[in-house]
């Protein structure tokens, strides 16, 4: 099985614990003991086990996996600043890949999703560090076609992710863009809403 960490790590660091990893249930002969920190918080996103494997040992240790967005390919890893985020959603790598998104740049969010390889540009998966989402291309593309609009008539992020508020709705109002405080309410994959509404400016 491909898992992100695999993605990037080729020769990992070599411990002597066989057995069964908890971060991607994969059989190993030269995992490491499970042990963690104690402000380690991930305890319920781990699988039965007795080990880490080599490959999840060493993604597991790098700091900069926590606290960055990211898109990996098998022969490279992309950091993104949250400004790059929808430019680089819309101009995906060649497949597989996995993509990561961080809304605190603190959570461990990819634990128990190590699996979440994307086979395609069309139909693939965002990590985020709260779910994991499937998302389809033309959807996401709407999705950011229409945030930029609404923050072309000045609505906050705020309003975007919850209702409008009074003001927002008389600057649509004004506007002759009452329309779109259905769209707005139609939304339905509101995980991938709160991306694009990060990600846009
Ligand atoms: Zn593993």
């Amino acid at each position: 099985m491909i898992t992100l960490p695999k993605m990037i790590y080729k020769n990992p660091e070599r411990g002597n614990v066989k057995g069964k990893c908890v971060f991607c249930t994969e059989t190993t002969e030269y995992g490491f003991k499970k042990v963690f920190s104690g402000n380690f918080t991930g305890y319920n996103r781990l699988f039965e086990g007795n080990c880490i494997c080599e490959y999840c040992n060493a993604f597991f240790r790098e700091q900069k996996y926590r606290k960055s967005n990211f898109i990996v390919t098998k022969d490279n890893v992309n950091f993104l600043k949250r400004v790059e985020i929808l430019e680089n959603l819309l101009n995906l790598p060649n497949p597989p890949f996995f993509i990561y998104l961080t809304f605190t740049y603190q959570k461990q969010g990819w634990l128990g999703n190590f699996d979440r390889i994307s086979y395609s540009g069309k139909r693939f998966y965002i990590c985020t560090e709260k779910n994991v989402i499937y998302v389809e291309i033309e959807k996401l593309i709407g999705y950011i076609e229409f945030a930029k609009e609404l923050r072309e008539y000045k609505i906050p992020k705020k309003d975007m992710l919850s209702e409008l508020s009074v003001n927002s709705l008389k600057k649509l109002e004004e506007a002759g863009k009452r329309d779109l405080k259905e769209k707005l309410e139609e939304i339905d994959n509101k995980n991938l809403w709160e991306v694009i509404v990060y990600g846009i400016e």
